[in-house]
């Protein structure tokens, strides 16, 4: 057999580096946008914001229940300032919708409701973690505060403290190893606990050494900035994430390291693939920008509240055709990252079904744990449709599971949609050091992921 004949039979993929000639410098390109929408939008508030004036210039308006719409109209539907969906109306209003669902909430530790105390001189927020994190990796950090405050007469007030290079940050402590005996025996995930994730925010009392001085002093200076009291705090959505901007790794600048790249990694291509629409597609183009997916999805703001479902029911009752037979002629992809294969700890993957940094969109065909519990494991069909309309439009992609059989395992959006009777695949940026406050990702991977989304609008 010749090596040609050999290479035919076997399906080894290469990087997209020798895949395709000079992709390093259209990646390149493209992520300067990617890391200005990372370092601008860290919580789903600040994404929505970017989407809504992104949207906005590029000829988007706000959805109306009571508007007809016809092929190539723009819309966007907020929902509560927390997720967005947006579409572009497609020729054939019963083809159906090609949905890429992503997430843009992030692991992050929020607030609690009252959360500022004074304890030994020192003023702290008490704090409530978000997602699944390992919690000793958030101590010792900058961290930024970001959120609203909804103040007495209704107004909010946006909060962003800590991204500007001139602001001041927040700091959660950890013990030093000279006294750290008793802690080195702890577990790894106990190495901080939840109730040692005290965030502080200031050391200066007010006038006197009096009980709860650094904390009335902390009060005094929220009072003169924003008018508030300590009630105000309550009525509230604070939350601390780490302030650093993103950085380009490696002496070949070939990744970046950034916060919460899951899943804004996936986001952000699904919005420049929509913005980026030639003509208006057979299909109408929907992307939806979910929140609450690292808590389960639960809640008005995540997927399983019926928020798609019933903007999708609007856009049919607008187009005058019938929502099932819509929903039946649909297919979403569930943006989401993968967990990229660490050679440094090997053991936790089964490398042939690993997927790697730099080979392209990873499509998973079912996530879930301990047997796919919890997954929704897309059909051959649909692996087979997903992945020829990627070869036509020469994306690169890769398949990949999370880590090896029993060593834990995940879950996406996709059960979600798949309980609105939609076809779903996972499809995704392979990343390093996932939940970390700085996670690691290819350039060429998210400019893939661009590409893959934009093939994606054009399926049939
Ligand atoms: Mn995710
Ligand atoms: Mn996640």
């Amino acid at each position: 057999m010749t090596k040609e004949e050999a290479k035919k039979l076997l399906h080894n993929p290469k990087t997209s580096y020798s895949r395709h000639k000079g992709i390093e410098k259209t990646a390149e390109d493209y992520c300067i946008g990617y890391k200005s929408f990372i370092n601008d939008a860290k919580t789903e508030r600040d994404a929505v914001r970017y989407a809504i004036d992104t949207a906005t210039k590029n000829g988007f308006t706000p959805f109306s229940s009571k508007k007809a719409y016809k092929a190539g109209d723009k819309i966007y539907y907020n929902n509560r300032n927390k997720s967005i969906i947006l579409a572009v109306a497609g020729v054939n209003a019963e083809a159906g919708a090609n949905i890429i669902a992503s997430h843009i909430d992030a692991p992050r530790i929020d607030l609690k409701q009252r959360a500022l105390y004074e304890d030994s001189g020192i003023s702290f927020f008490k704090t409530h973690y978000y997602g699944g994190i390992k919690k000793y990796q958030w101590s010792a950090l900058p961290l930024a505060l970001h959120g609203v405050i909804i103040k007495k007469d209704g107004t909010p007030l946006d909060i962003c403290i800590g991204e500007d290079e001139n602001d001041p940050v927040f700091y959660i402590s950890d013990l030093m190893p000279h006294i750290g005996k008793d802690q080195f025996d702890r577990k790894l995930g106990e190495g901080i606990l939840g109730e040692e994730l005290n965030i502080i925010n200031g050391s200066m009392p007010f006038e006197d050494d009096e009980d709860e001085s650094v904390k009335l002093n902390i009060l005094r200076i929220l009072n003169e900035k924003y008018d508030i009291t300590e009630l105000d705090l309550i009525n509230a959505e604070l939350t601390a994430v780490p302030s650093q901007k993103t950085r380009d790794v490696g002496f070949d600048r070939s990744m970046i390291a950034a916060y919460a790249h899951d899943d804004r990694v996936c986001a952000y291509p699904s919005m420049t693939a929509l913005f980026g629409l030639d003509k208006t597609p057979e299909s109408t183009a929907v992307i939806i920008l979910a929140d609450k997916e690292e808590i389960g999805s639960y809640g008005v703001t995540g997927l399983t509240s019926d928020v798609l479902r019933h903007f999708l029911m609007d856009i049919c009752v607008s187009r005058s055709v019938s929502y099932t037979n819509f929903i039946r002629n649909s297919t979403c992809m569930s943006a989401d990252v993968g967990g990229a294969y660490d050679p440094t700890f090997s053991s936790a993957y089964e490398a042939k079904n690993s997927a790697y940094l730099a080979k392209g969109v990873v499509v998973t065909k079912y996530t879930g744990s301990r047997g796919k519990g919890g997954s929704s494991d897309a059909s051959a069909e649909l692996f087979g449709k997903i992945t020829r309309c990627f070869d036509a439009a020469e994306v690169d992609w890769q398949t990949g599971e999370y880590g090896k059989v029993d060593q834990g395992g995940a879950g996406t959006v996709a059960s979600e949609i798949a309980m609105m009777n939609i076809d779903v695949i996972d499809v995704g940026v392979p990343i390093l050091s996932m939940h970390s406050p700085v996670e690691l990702a290819s350039k060429v991977d998210i400019y893939t992921m661009h590409l893959a989304s934009a093939a994606f609008f054009a399926l049939k």
